[in-house]
């Protein structure tokens, strides 16, 4: 059985947000600092519910979970979810992190399932790193970097970076050089407008951060994983993506449903169609509600709300 949304998209890939607290206050993703801990835990779906779910998706052909936040590793338990998520059999079991805690947890979230990571840096100047994390030590992330290089390895760590104008985009040839003796993945994710600032004239597209690396010596297509534009310098033993989410035309692709961390079912990040997990009780329920998101799934362009919207920590990045 497989699920396709009313445009003919197949949908195998949940994106689940386990908390919307974070031990960081990045300026893009919670502008104006909304709240660095906000949800009553009691809100938040238990993961046994979470994981009958996912099984119930499953039957459905889920192949495909990221877990996020908030911080991921913050969420207690967090190896227990990543080893019940794995035994429903779901192929490719990720998770994006700030990287702060991940010392602490890697080799036993590799030894629960987790398959891969990827990690947020938007910086490589410690000062500038402090600042657009509102007070992150560059170090712990570059620490994270090298554990989950060694733990997940022979995937590939994945380096996220949202370059922004008159913020870090001068660094984007450096995030670039890394992959030449690297095997990052190197990402780049256009801004996205959320919470209310839209930081538009900040946004450095895809197209702009090409131009920056292209006169490092011209970049090889590598074609398209997931929503990344994939290219490689030559040489390199990295790869370097490009996320547009703003530019490009990723929703009639998107294969995707998220999970808030209140336990909201929503077609897409900018959705107002939310079904709730927390008023299922039973597997039949569940299925209804599957198949209630995936058939509001719209057919896309709702970025253009998103200024009104939620921060990214509060519905899951
Ligand atoms: N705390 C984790 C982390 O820092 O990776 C996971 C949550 S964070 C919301 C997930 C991803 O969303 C990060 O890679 C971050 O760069 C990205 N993100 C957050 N706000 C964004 C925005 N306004 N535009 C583009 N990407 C954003």
């Amino acid at each position: 059985m497989e699920l396709r949304d009313s445009f003919g998209r197949k949908i195998d890939y949940i994106r689940l947000s386990v908390t919307d607290r974070c031990n960081l206050r990045c300026i893009y993703c919670n502008p104006g600092n909304a709240s660095r801990c906000s949800l009553n835990p009691g809100k938040m779906p238990k993961f046994e519910k979470i994981t009958r779910f996912l099984r119930v998706a499953r039957k459905y052909g889920l192949k495909k979970v990221r877990l996020t936040g908030g911080e991921p590793l913050l969420r207690k338990d967090i190896v227990h979810l990543v080893r019940e998520i794995k035994a429903i059999g779901i192929e490719d079991l990720s998770l994006t992190t700030n990287g702060l805690l991940l010392p602490f947890f890697a080799t036993e979230l590799k030894m629960a399932g987790l398959d891969r990571v990827n990690i947020s840096l938007d910086s490589l100047n410690p000062d500038r790193y402090g600042s657009i994390t509102g007070g992150g030590r560059l170090g712990d992330a570059l620490r994270a970097i090298r554990e989950a290089e060694k733990v997940f390895w022979p995937a590939p760590v994945k380096i996220n970076m949202v370059p922004i104008k008159g913020v870090n985009g001068d660094e984007i040839r450096g995030f670039a050089q890394m992959t030449l003796e690297n095997l990052f993945h190197v990402r780049f994710i256009e801004l996205m407008p959320v919470g209310g600032s839209a930081f538009e004239e900040m946004r450095i597209t895809s197209g702009e951060a090409k131009d920056a690396i292209s006169s490092m010596g011209g970049l090889l297509p590598l074609g398209r994983s997931g929503s990344s534009d994939n290219y490689a310098l030559p040489g390199a033993k990295g790869v370097i993506g490009f996320i547009s989410p703003m530019s490009g035309h990723l929703c009639d692709s998107c294969n995707r449903l998220r999970i808030t961390p209140a336990g909201k079912i929503r077609p897409c990040l900018f959705s107002d169609h939310e079904q709730d997990l927390n008023t299922a009780s039973t597997e039949d329920e569940m299925e209804r509600l599957l198949l209630i998101s995936v058939l509001s799934k719209e057919k896309g362009s709702l970025l253009k709300r998103a200024v009104q919207f939620d921060t990214m920590q509060q519905v899951g990045g």
